[in-house]
């Protein structure tokens, strides 16, 4: 297996406050890696620190083996690491179609390439095809994360970074998402995964680590991690 991102020691803080402590973990290339964790553990700031928006204090972070740490978050899309954040964030006045050129910024002036790839992300979304002229604030929530994950595949990335995706939704619209998160994956997408719906995350994760307070206490495989006492006691609800 060859390893895309690794993260050695990774500190990251807002001021005073140490939101990440000492954090190691490491993507292999194909892989879905679930990133577990309760409220306020760090695994946003993981995410924001991969993509540049939070610069660490110290520690390493190796994307296909060259450092990230100091290259701008513009540059990092570029490389091919691309990051949803939280609560989806699409542009609510503008059409669906507008959304999802907007996230091929990087390729504006090839045309043939964003035409393309909205064709893919109506394919991936039928919903989002039929309704292709309507604003974007229009759309139900799942809509909504359809379309902030299809402006994400927009960038052609090598790792898409998703931050909840399952936030607010109905557990048949997660299902939905989640069967799309391993499409996505299968058609060549490595995938970093934030949820705190554990049991949805375990389900389609080939590894996961658990966040508690800026620190990894345990990773594994998510067959593992599935069947562990601590785990299943605190996150899947027994
Ligand atoms: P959640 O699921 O609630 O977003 P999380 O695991 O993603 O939780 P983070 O958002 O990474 O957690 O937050 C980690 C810690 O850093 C928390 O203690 C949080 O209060 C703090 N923190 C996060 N963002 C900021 C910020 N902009 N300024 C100051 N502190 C912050």
């Amino acid at each position: 297996m060859k390893s895309l991102l690794k993260l050695t020691n990774v500190n990251s803080y807002y001021g005073k406050i140490r939101a990440l402590n000492n954090l190691s973990l490491e993507i292999n290339e194909g892989e879905i890696v679930a990133l577990l964790g309760s409220n306020g553990a760090g695994k946003s700031t993981t995410l924001k620190t991969i993509s540049g928006l939070v610069k660490p204090k110290s520690g390493e972070i190796e994307w296909n083996g060259q450092s990230l740490v100091g290259v701008p978050p513009h540059k990092i899309v570029e490389s091919g690491i691309i990051h949803v954040p939280e609560g989806r964030r699409i542009f609510g006045g503008l059409t669906i179609t507008e959304n999802l050129e907007l996230g091929a910024f990087t390729f504006r002036k090839n045309k043939k390439w964003v035409r393309e790839g909205i064709e893919r992300s109506f394919d991936l979304f039928p919903r989002l095809k039929e309704r292709a002229k309507q604003p974007a604030g229009t759309l139900s929530g799942g809509e909504q994360q359809m379309l902030a994950i299809s402006r994400g595949l927009m960038g052609d990335p090598k790792l898409l970074m998703l931050d909840e995706p399952s936030m607010g939704l109905a557990p048949i619209i997660v299902q939905e998402i989640m069967r799309i998160i391993k499409e996505i994956n299968k058609q060549g997408t490595t995938i970093l995964l934030i949820e705190q719906n554990a049991k949805a995350a375990l389900r389609l994760a080939n590894r996961g680590y658990l966040i508690e307070i800026g620190n990894i206490i345990m990773h594994d495989t998510a067959d593992v991690l599935r069947m562990d006492d601590k785990i299943i006691k605190a996150y899947l609800g027994a």
